[in-house]
């Protein structure tokens, strides 16, 4: 049904943020092992994978996921320490963050031929003033923004996935798995569509994926079955020729990327997964203590982020 779609692939969190919830079993190591086997699978080559530094702190042996991600002919980005979103903190403390990583990523993130960095979430700030101040310091340092133009809220499956592997639960890990891979289907057709209803061509859409367990097993089922749709990889270098990643399009509060900021600039509405499904997935297989939204993303990722950096914890799921 669709047209050529170009894509570049982005791989989010190496080692997913402190507080994620982890199959037994499974570890970060072993995730970047198989998305670079996904990867490899599908000939896609130096893929940018953009990890925050504070989980490296935590666990010396984190390290490695950096020299498996290169090994394979992969590169980092900068992706700041902490990773709290930019509303959160000043931009001068964003800048500060963003140094704080960078110089833990130190050579793996010199080695890479292009020197890329991705806001946290891509959450732009409220402000173009807020949002100048990182701009400044990217400016400065030859850093290009790597924005994202499509994610299907892949987060969102960490906690029911690992709910589901630890009660044993087949039935559920089934269907978290199929629809992991339709929405990713999903949401980079309606993607597509609306960049190019928005453009008026095909652009390249920039894909965001985050390095967690269920990445790490289905990331080769969304490769082919984006392959099956039409799409064609191509490098992040690539995406960003084009003018639509490169132009910032005007910051907007909440959980944007780069493309919803330029659909909520024009007044336009994306096509959405029904609610019905997300919840689905966020309900999957209940464990005492591992809710979804209030008990993992809320209270055990995104709270404790805000603590560190010293922000103020504001968050809306809409
Ligand atoms: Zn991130």
């Amino acid at each position: 049904m669709e047209e050529r779609i170009r894509v570049a692939v982005t791989v989010d969190e190496l080692v997913l943020w402190d507080g994620s919830p982890i199959p037994p079993g499974d570890s970060a190591p072993g995730i970047v092992s198989r998305l670079c086997r996904a990867l490899d699978e599908h000939g896609i080559e130096g893929v940018y994978g953009f990890p925050h530094t504070y989980p490296l702190t935590l666990d010396p042996g984190l390290v490695d996921v950096l020299s498996i991600w290169t090994e394979a002919g992969h590169h980092i980005g900068s992706h700041t320490h902490f990773h709290a979103p930019l509303p959160w903190i000043s931009g001068a403390a964003y800048v500060d963050d963003i140094r704080r990583g960078e110089d833990i990523l130190g050579e793996h993130l010199a080695r890479a031929p292009r020197s890329y960095f991705r806001y946290a979430m891509d959450m732009s700030g409220d402000s173009e003033e807020q949002r100048g101040v990182v701009e400044d310091y990217l400016r400065a340092n030859s850093i290009t923004n790597a924005p994202i133009t499509s994610w299907f809220g892949d987060f969102a499956w960490i906690a029911p996935y690992f709910r589901a592997l630890h009660n044993n639960d087949r039935e559920s890990v089934t269907m978290l798995r199929e629809s992991y891979v339709s929405a990713a289907v999903f949401n980079l057709q309606s993607h597509a569509r609306v960049a190019r209803r928005l453009f008026g061509r095909d652009v390249p859409l920039i894909w965001l994926v985050h390095g967690s367990p269920i990445a790490g097993d289905m990331l080769g089922d969304v490769l082919s079955a984006f392959e099956q749709n039409g799409v064609e990889f191509v490098s992040l270098d690539e995406a960003m020729n084009d003018q639509s990643n490169r132009a910032m399009p005007p910051a907007a509060a909440g959980f944007h990327n780069h493309l919803d900021r330029y659909l909520i600039a024009n007044g336009i509405e994306p096509e959405r997964i029904p609610a019905e499904a997300v919840q689905a997935v966020m309900d999957a297989s209940p464990l005492e203590g591992y809710a979804s939204i209030p008990d993992v993303y809320e209270d055990a990722i995104l709270k404790p982020i805000a603590e560190r950096a010293r922000g103020n914890f504001v968050w809306s799921w809409t």
